[in-house]
């Protein structure tokens, strides 16, 4: 069955500088579609549409995907970046171990300007990990604890994936998760 009821996602990709959140956006959008940028907050969207079946039943969705450009260190300009996002993709650098201590940060602001939303958690650039053993990247096991962590925190699970936007590795499936987990918890509010 499809539903003819459309759904519109907003997500936001947070992490620090150069963790992949740019390079994640543009793998999973493929070629073909245009993003684009809005100069007032220093931020690049796209919308791309995704079907996910949920209950039997088929629904169509958009997600529009934000992504700061650059590092906006203002953060009355990242309260609009915030404004309206439904869920957002967490993301850390593998090889570099301060994006992963730092990610908290960022998934307190999101708390603080949008309160508890749906949540991945990415540990990014994996195939540079399995190509260099002598990197000390952060281990699988790390992103399964602090992805537990945050669930205690938000009282909803939040899924982990390593990804690589070189590869491709993982990406569609992180963003599918998404929004399942969008999805699922549109439905419930809606009950
Ligand atoms: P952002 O600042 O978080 O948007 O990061 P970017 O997407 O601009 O990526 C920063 C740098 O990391 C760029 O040189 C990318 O090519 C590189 N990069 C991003 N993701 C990956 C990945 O999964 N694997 C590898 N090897 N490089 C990556
Ligand atoms: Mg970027």
């Amino acid at each position: 069955m499809a539903s003819d009821q459309d759904f519109v996602f907003k997500v936001v990709l947070v992490g620090d500088g150069a963790v992949g959140k740019t390079s994640l956006r543009y793998r999973y959008m493929g070629e073909g579609f245009r993003s684009t940028y809005v100069m007032t907050i220093g931020a690049d969207f796209a919308v791309v549409p995704v079907e996910v079946e949920y209950n039997n039943t088929l629904y169509k969705c958009k997600l529009q995907i934000w992504d700061l450009a650059g590092q906006p260190r203002f953060r009355e300009v990242r309260s609009l970046f915030y404004q309206g996002a439904y869920g957002s993709l967490a993301v850390y650098d593998k090889t570099r171990r301060e994006t992963y201590e730092n990610l908290i940060e960022w998934i307190k602001e999101i708390e603080e300007k949008r309160g508890k939303i749906p949540l991945i958690l990415i540990g990014n650039k994996k195939d540079l990990c399995e190509e260099n053993p002598d990197i000390p990247c952060v281990t699988y096991d790390e992103g399964v604890e602090l992805a537990k962590k945050l669930s205690e925190r938000l009282g909803f699970p939040v899924h982990f994936y390593e990804t690589s936007a070189k590869t491709g590795e993982n990406v569609n499936t992180a963003f599918l998760e998404l929004t399942k987990v969008m999805l699922d918890m549109t439905m419930k509010q809606q009950v």
